[in-house]
């Protein structure tokens, strides 16, 4: 690894830059918009700018901006996805998880079979996309384990559903097991820093291997190199100053972009929940307008990044943040091992949004919002540097919405309701006509056909 990797978050850089910022004259502020609206993403130094701004004025044209990056990038899709918890054995010491060392609980691995009856539990509910989520214990959950569980994922059918792409978010770890990740076909590989601030980072995590900030830094840099090309980001909020965490992403990304031409395809958002046994008593927990506006900001610092809320979130902030730019949600989801096939589990931190997936699809619809399974991009080859340059050019447009409207119309005739059938129906046919490319609007329609005629598994 390159000095390079070791030294892109200076913390006293940062500081300043966020003393420096406050106070943005207008004609400044007006180009940083005006850039951030062309869709050419922002630098760090834009970043902290439009995050030091105190100004009311000014926050609600960010609001507004974000608002209109969203829809020009993504339109009014949402992705959906849920997470599976396989192990919550974990050697770590997180003051902030409930499945820290130490801590007495019943903990639980599962076997390839009872992971077979977690997939068919969330295939019943229609999802395609799975995020693998596991505690790290490198005796007990080995990569080889984790390996046969995405086999195990990725072989269950059951009735119409079948998962399609499993994001992996598990610890840090070296380059041989990312190789290993990569030849089992995983979609992104996600790892929250939790904070970029070392003096905090090193206090929250005091044993284990986590407990190794550069080690945990230098992760991402680690999976690119054994060839995972697309990485997901994450923070999270309410360990350190929201403000400094968003620029240091933003470094992060252009680091990852410097050495290997693609920074994250994703960054997830995750706020400090109440989690059984936590030790810890959040200082920095931004207020909800607070984090309405640090999604915004990384909205139009990055716009072809997926940025992801979970169920972490309530019903409420989540409709706010699809304003402000989110593009994926989870959506039924148990943060427990064995949670959708079991009952009593212990859960990593409490939710916010226990609505099932089904009234999460609704009330999207009812929104205006394309609820999306689409997992075309990575099943054909469309991923890291070549993905973000399609999306870049405006091209991955023409085949996001086909596949989102193909997607759901899939969803509505295996899952859903008479009322979810007659609504997405009519948004269907009212989408259709969003597709620009004739040709296109024209393939999209003759699959649409194929799925009300049984065929299954189609895109674009
Ligand atoms: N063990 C892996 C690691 O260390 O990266 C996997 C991560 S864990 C299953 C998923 C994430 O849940 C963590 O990275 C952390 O950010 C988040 N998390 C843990 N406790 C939380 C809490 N109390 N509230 C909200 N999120 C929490």
């Amino acid at each position: 690894m390159s000095n390079e990797s070791l030294q892109f978050i200076d913390e006293e850089y940062i500081h300043r830059l966020l003393g420096d910022t406050r106070d943005i004259p207008g004609a400044a502020f007006g180009d940083i918009l005006d850039k951030a609206l062309k869709l050419k993403g922002l630098t760090h130094q834009e970043t902290a700018a439009l995050l030091s701004t105190g100004s009311q004025e000014q926050i609600q044209r960010i609001f507004e901006a974000a608002k209109q990056v969203r829809e020009q990038v993504y339109g009014d899709r949402i992705v959906l996805f849920a997470p599976l918890y396989i192990s919550d054995l974990c050697v770590n010491s997180c003051l902030y998880c409930s499945f820290r060392h130490g801590r007495g609980f019943s903990r639980k691995k599962l076997s390839q079979e009872q992971i077979r009856a977690e997939v068919r539990a969330l295939e019943a509910m229609g999802h395609k996309r799975l995020a693998l989520e596991a505690g790290e214990d490198p005796d007990a959950c080995p990569i080889e384990y984790v390996v046969d569980a995405l086999k195990t994922i990725y072989s269950e059918k059951h009735k119409s559903g079948d998962i399609r792409r499993v994001n992996v978010n598990i610890a840090a770890t070296g380059t041989e097991d990312y190789r290993k990740l990569k030849e089992a076909g995983i979609g992104t590989y996600i790892l929250f820093q939790e904070t970029y601030h070392r003096r905090t980072y090193e206090t929250v995590h005091p044993a284990g291997p986590k407990s190794d900030y550069l080690y945990h830094l230098t992760a991402l840099d680690r999976a690119m190199e054994a060839g995972l090309d697309d990485v997901g980001a994450g923070v999270l909020f309410g360990l350190y100053d929201s403000r400094f965490e968003a620029i240091a992403l933003i470094l992060h990304n252009e680091h990852l972009e410097r050495e290997y031409g693609v920074g994250f395809h994703t960054i997830s958002l995750p706020r400090i929940r109440p989690a059984q046994g936590s030790v810890f008593a959040p200082q920095y927990m931004p207020s909800d307008q607070e984090f309405l506006r640090t999604a915004a900001v990384l909205r139009l610092a990055v716009p072809f990044t997926g940025i992801i809320i979970s169920t972490r979130e309530s019903p409420g902030m989540r409709k706010k943040l699809i304003d402000c730019g989110i593009s994926q949600l989870s959506g039924g989801s148990r943060a427990g091992v064995g949670g959708y096939s079991g009952s009593g589990v212990a859960a990593q931190f409490d939710v916010d949004d226990e609505r099932p997936v089904s009234e999460i699809i609704e009330c999207l619809i009812r929104q205006g919002n394309i609820p999306s399974f689409c997992t075309a991009c990575y099943r054909s080859g469309r991923t890291g540097e070549y993905f973000m340059d399609m999306a870049k050019s405006g091209n991955i447009k023409n085949l996001c919405l086909p596949n989102s409207l193909i997607t759901l119309a899939e969803y509505a005739a295996d899952y859903g309701s008479e009322e979810i059938i007659q609504k997405a129906g009519k948004l269907i046919a009212d989408q259709l006509d969003g597709i620009t490319d004739e040709s296109m609007r024209e393939r999209t329609r003759e699959i649409l056909r194929r799925i009300k005629n049984g065929e299954r598994d189609l895109y674009v």
